[in-house]
């Protein structure tokens, strides 16, 4: 007998060629069951890591990803909630778990910057700690690619190609990232509202993570500032098209951003009449892309117990 998850094939063989972890799907707000923004995902042996929102290295730790392994990071735009995890990730990544590898950060103009003032921040510690662990020093160098709209990477059958979207004019340029390895795509909106690159590269995509935003008329009528930040992102109904439009395989919603309503209320109103799959992502949320598509709730926090824990923090 076949098991369907909304739609999603679960007993299909594991042929998946892109793995995709959803770490955190969090909005700004400080919740800890929805953690800042950051997805993982492997593609043909590559580790590639889209924004790296707060708790993200927890995130990976909870889902017993090698983290050392994981030295390509994508960045879709600046907003502090997508870069936040960056100083963690970055020192405890080096001097904690021992990465051996520079990290190479791809961004949008402005990243070569913040990178610089990031090693500002922690510049005591890096020096500190240089002096009694340099066999470890090229873990804490950085690699910055600042890119267009163009083929950001391509590498052992793996491409991400990165295309502006629409997150408000004061925010430009943001980007969204088409991922393709083998024949099968992932499509990351980053942040944005509805906008021709969305559609455009999302059409027949297998997995489409796109993000959501959503508020109660009530509070869209009496209050400015909400009325302006869903301006720059995408409610349900925006969303309902562009799932109608581009006919992703599964669609997973993240970045969700709610003032008076509930999750499951955006969920009805971006799946009304659209026969496909849609989903409300999770945090450490697991996805197969293959043939098939296996989606896996978050379990429990797997024990990383073979991480090697440095005794001189
Ligand atoms: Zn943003």
């Amino acid at each position: 007998m076949e098991h369907l998850y909304n739609g999603v094939h679960l007993d299909a063989p594991l042929d998946a060629h892109l793995r995709i972890w959803t770490l955190g799907t969090g909005s700004p707000s400080l919740s800890v069951q929805r953690h800042g923004i950051a997805t993982l995902i492997k593609a043909n042996g590559r580790w590639l890591l889209f924004d790296v929102g707060r708790a993200a290295l927890q995130r990976m730790y909870e889902c017993g990803i090698p983290i050392p392994e994981v030295t390509d990071v994508f960045l879709t735009h600046l907003h502090s909630d997508h870069i936040c995890g960056m100083p963690d990730f970055w020192m405890t990544g080096w001097f904690v778990l021992h990465r051996k590898k520079p990290l190479r950060i791809f961004g949008p103009e402005g990243t070569r910057r913040m990178i610089e003032g990031l090693k500002e921040l922690h510049h005591f510690d890096v020096t500190a700690r240089s002096k009694y662990e340099t066999a470890l020093s090229s873990g804490k160098d950085f690699d910055v690619h600042e890119f267009g709209e163009e083929v950001v990477y391509d590498e052992d059958g793996v491409r991400v190609i990165s295309f502006l979207v629409d997150h408000g004019p004061a925010v430009r340029p943001a980007y969204g990232f088409r991922v393709e390895c083998a024949g099968r795509s992932v499509v990351l909106s980053g942040d944005t509202t509805i906008c021709p690159g969305v559609l455009e590269h999302a059409a027949g995509c297998d997995v489409l993570i796109h993000e959501i935003a959503a508020a109660s008329r009530r509070q869209l009528a009496g209050n400015e500032i909400t009325r302006r930040i869903l301006s720059i992102h995408t409610d349900p109904d925006q969303m309902n098209e562009i799932c109608r439009r581009a006919r992703p395989r599964l669609t997973l919603l993240n970045h969700v951003s709610l003032w008076r309503v509930t999750q499951y209320d955006i969920l009805a109103r971006v799946r009304a009449g659209y026969d496909g799959a849609v989903e409300l992502a999770l945090d450490r949320m697991e996805v197969l892309v293959g043939d098939a598509i296996r989606l896996f709730p978050p379990g429990p926090p797997k024990l990383a117990q073979d991480l090697i824990v440095s005794d001189t923090h």
